[in-house]
């Protein structure tokens, strides 16, 4: 063997060896538990992999060879998200064929996964632009669509300007598209949408029934955004006439506190509502408030800004009559168009009152608050409380009075209790090139007919000009060979739909797909299905704890409803790896020049210490900064590794306590075991770092058989996070050649040599025993002290008075002596 550690030859010779014994392939051994550990399906980025999505890649690749060695089947695919607009914009940008510039990155990818070794059985990869995988995200949207789940509609939608593209709302961030951060406007299309508002009862609810982290769920409660309340008829008078003018509230509680109305701008009323007098101020502010974008209107920083319109609102309860005003930050696409103004009780209405001089009335005090009100409010008091000024509901509390008030209000026809959703459903339809086409026919006798199953996929044409026109018209639009055909249904001349899906419908289903990916007559084959299905550890970044997360429930639900899967979350478990930045504790980022690839790490350190180096770099779910001192220091420690393993076993001086030996050996497993499982990976690999201080330097002390085994146990913890020096190690290092480490079970431990041998120490006050300690033998003399003077007992006898001296005879007696 090399006495060095030469990690280019181990990397070259395994590799090889791995791939011809095909250790990666997955096992579907009968009798054997099952765990399916699944990645994120990724985006194949044109800039490649850095070390950050390593954070990602590399502790599932360890949790999966741990669950194998554990004895289970582990299915842990990868596959490509590679439809969709980030690759058809990269492909715009490069003016290349997406097609093209998919198959560069994914082999890019796929390269740099097998550099860093990643244990994924690549026999079952799968990518979503292929015919044999986008033939079955067509037969989804069509089972939806038979299901009466998927449906068109006209409606005012968010448009990119820069992107050309309709964007669902989730894909909206504060009023800017999510992938290129223009500013969004409006634009009115006929769209395609899921209904997923039918499932927003059960993805609320079944979140009860998964392991995720808690912010995950957090987000995915507010984006369906759930919320309890009623609606209060009030009415205003003009032109003669009683218009009805409904607010939506959860806050019926604060409804004595109604000093004024607000309306959006461009809501129907806004127009009849406005008094003659007062009509051109009005309308220049309606024209002012057009030209401001929605995320200035609802920030909380900007002024609110409004207008009076001369007419007066009655409430439903009091019926006392409240000026109505027009204001900026009511927006009609919200609620009803028009809030109930409370500014003692609400942030924005107490700005709102406050610039424009209107009455704050209290009528919400805090419970705890003493009985005489403190004069003039510094600030709205927006949370529960006890209800004041507020006729026959006062003393109640906010919970109480809102019960009462809803029931009240149904009874005498002023109000209803309604329940409300943030949640809209998905748009689906975009009109770009790359996506798999809506299987759809219009025919002008009987509509939107769907492609019949034998006639999938409807193929992508290879369009040379793939640019989004900019009309509002899919490129498809244009190549008449695709849009003419005849309908299936009545055989008359049909169009097919140009729209193509969003690329998040390709990985709404895709995690099926790995179960069995060769299938021809359906999504994937339902015993394997059945057999692999839920994933049980699912791991990717944060960033999609909306969209993709709810999307991919939604899809599983419906295919649960008809009978498709017996579950009804795809995912048991969830985690989320945190974020690594440069070393200059910046994003890593192509313009910041901060980036660092897998590739000049391995070509410099070697794949195990890179891997090592990003278990070790602190916990999984923290953001943390790349750090080169940190990569040497581990690069360090694989050299301790093999150096002590190969510079052979001599015989014992017998200088060593062997129990001592074994003790630690058997901690650093059960240590290292426990670890891995909760994905504490940073604190098994400083185990094995301490375990190697301790014992490095007890070489020629303990017998050789004892020495080698554990040298061997050192090789097999470390072998699923550091493969090559692992393998290289065991094979020529410890004599096992021919037997890959990576086939083992994974070592157990032996508790009862664990436990340490115990004594019982005697502690003395005043030279009287008062208690008995069991401590470890080797327990230090600092440590026997503290562990006297915390004993109750001890602390008793020593009362008032002040401890004088403390004398520790090890391994026996502790005397106190105080006075
Ligand atoms: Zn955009
Ligand atoms: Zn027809």
């Amino acid at each position: 063997m090399n006495e060095r550690y030469a990690f280019k030859v181990l990397e070259a010779r395994w590799r090889s060896v791995w791939e011809g014994m095909k250790l990666y392939h997955t096992d579907e051994e009968l009798g054997k538990p099952k765990f399916y550990c699944l990645d994120f399906f990724p985006y194949p980025s044109g800039d490649g992999l850095s070390v950050g999505h390593c954070r990602n890649y590399v502790p599932t690749c360890v949790y999966s060879r741990f669950k194998k060695a554990q004895g289970y089947n582990v299915l842990h695919p990868m596959g490509w998200d590679a439809f969709g607009l980030p690759a058809e914009n990269f492909a715009l940008a490069q003016n290349v064929h997406p097609s093209f510039t998919t198959r560069q990155n994914t082999d890019n990818y796929r390269r740099q996964m097998k550099l860093v070794e990643c244990c994924y059985d690549w026999e079952r990869e799968v990518n979503s632009t292929h015919p044999d995988y986008y033939r079955w995200t067509q037969w989804f949207f069509l089972l939806l669509f038979k299901r009466g789940l998927a449906y068109q509609a006209v409606g005012s939608q968010w448009w990119c300007p820069e992107c050309k593209t309709i964007l669902a709302n989730e894909q909206v961030e504060s009023g800017l598209c999510w992938r290129c951060e223009s500013e969004v406007t409006r634009k009115d299309l006929k769209q395609w949408y899921f209904k997923i508002t039918e499932y927003a009862d059960r993805l609320l609810d079944d979140l009860e029934t998964i392991h995720w982290p808690e912010p995950i769920k957090i987000m995915q409660r507010n984006w369906i955004g759930k919320s309890y309340g009623c609606d209060a008829y009030f009415t205003v008078e003009a032109g003669g006439k009683v218009h009805p003018l409904p607010v939506f509230t959860t806050r019926i509680d604060t409804i004595y506190g109604v000093t004024f109305m607000a309306i959006a701008p461009e809501h129907p009323l806004a127009a009849v509502l406005t008094k003659p007098e007062r009509k051109a101020e009005v309308q220049d502010y309606i024209e002012k408030a057009k030209r401001k974008s929605e995320i200035d209107r609802m920030s909380a920083e900007k002024e609110k800004i409004g207008v009076f319109t001369g007419s007066y609102a009655a409430n439903p309860l009091s019926g006392e009559k409240v000026p109505v005003w027009i204001g900026d930050y009511v927006l009609l696409t919200y609620g009803t168009g028009a809030v109930m103004g409370v500014p003692a009780h609400d942030t924005r209405d107490f700005a709102f009152a406050k610039k424009y001089g209107l009455e704050i009335r209290e009528v919400i005090r805090p419970k705890d608050a003493s009985a005489t009100p403190g004069g003039e409010m510094a600030e709205a008091f927006v949370d529960y409380g006890q209800m004041v000024n507020s006729g026959t509901y006062d003393r109640l509390t906010s919970e109480e009075g809102i019960e009462k008030l809803i029931r009240d209000m149904e009874k005498v026809g002023t109000g209803k209790r309604r329940i409300t959703y943030r949640l809209r459903d998905w748009l689906i339809s975009r009109q770009r090139y790359w996506g798999a086409p809506i299987p759809i026919i219009h025919c002008e006798r009987c509509g939107p007919v769907a492609v019949p199953d034998d006639r999938l996929p409807v193929l992508l044409p290879a369009l040379p000009d793939f640019q989004p026109t900019g009309t509002g018209k899919s490129p498809l639009s244009k190549v008449e060979s695709f849009v003419n055909t005849t309908c299936p249904q009545c055989g008359g001349p049909g169009e097919r739909e140009t729209d193509t899906m969003d690329g998040f419908a390709c990985s709404s289903w895709y995690f099926l797909r790995f179960t069995s990916p060769w299938a021809r007559d359906f999504p994937h084959d339902p015993e394997k299905m059945r057999y692999w299905m839920p994933v049980d550890l699912y791991v990717g970044g944060a960033e999609h704890a909306v969209m993709h997360l709810l999307y991919a429930r939604f899809w599983t639900k419906v295919m649960h409803d008809a009978g498709l899967v017996p579950f009804q979350e795809p995912f048991a478990t969830l985690k989320n790896q945190g974020m690594l930045l440069g070393e200059d504790g910046q994003k890593m980022s192509k313009s910041k020049g901060n980036v660092i690839t897998p590739d000049e790490v391995v070509e410099k350190f070697g794949v195990d210490a890179l891997r090592l180096y990003i278990l070790f770099i602190g916990p999984f779910e923290a953001e943390l900064k790349w750090d080169e001192q940190g990569i040497r220091g581990v690069y360090r420690f694989l050299g301790r590794v093999w150096t002590l393993v190969t510079s052979g076993i001599g015989p014992a001086k017998g200088e060593t306590d062997e129990g001592e030996f074994r003790r630690w050996m058997h901690k650093t497993i059960r240590k290292v075991t426990r670890d891995i499982e909760g994905f504490q990976f940073n604190t098994a690999v400083a185990a094995l770092m301490e375990w190697l201080n301790y014992f490095q330097d007890q070489q020629f002390r303990v017998a050789s058989d004892l020495w080698k085994e554990a040298l061997e146990t050192m090789v097999r913890l470390l072998s699923p996070m550091a493969p090559f020096i692992a393998e290289e190690l065991w094979q020529e290092g410890l004599g096992h050649r021919g037997e890959s480490v990576h086939t083992l079970p994974w070592l157990g431990w032996d508790e009862a040599a664990i436990q340490e041998v115990m004594v019982t120490i005697v502690v003395q006050v005043n030279g009287k025993v008062r208690d008995r300690l069991l401590l470890p033998a080797d327990v230090s003399e600092g440590e026997v002290r503290e562990a006297a003077l915390a004993s109750e007992r001890v602390k008793k006898f020593v009362g008032e008075k002040t401890i004088r001296n403390v004398v520790v005879v090890p391994g026996k007696l502790v005397s106190v002596v105080a006075g």
